[in-house]
């Protein structure tokens, strides 16, 4: 499917791997822990664009960035699973 027509299902908004990561709002609470690490570990993180951002938070080699990473992926995937379950 093109991308332009995967749409989040929460934001209306075009459903990619930097919206899931950076900007999905039912998953802002969740992606806290995450971005409080890369702003440690990423010099210059929150003056970063969001493009850069995701590509930085990607390559990241810190193991507190990428255990967050890993932590919000699958808290993630397991929130949109449940709230896909629940709607009909
Ligand atoms: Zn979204």
């Amino acid at each position: 499917m093109p991308e332009e027509k995967r749409i989040c299902a929460q934001c209306k908004e075009i459903q990619n791997e930097l919206h899931h990561l950076l900007v999905c709002s039912p998953l802002a609470d969740l992606r806290k822990s995450l971005l409080r690490s890369a702003a440690l570990a990423i010099p210059n993180f929150d003056s970063l664009s969001l493009e850069h951002k995701f590509s930085e938070i990607l390559v990241c080699t810190n193991v507190n960035v990428m255990t967050e990473l890993a932590i919000f992926l699958r808290k993630a995937d397991d929130l949109l699973r449940g709230s896909l379950r629940r709607t009909p």
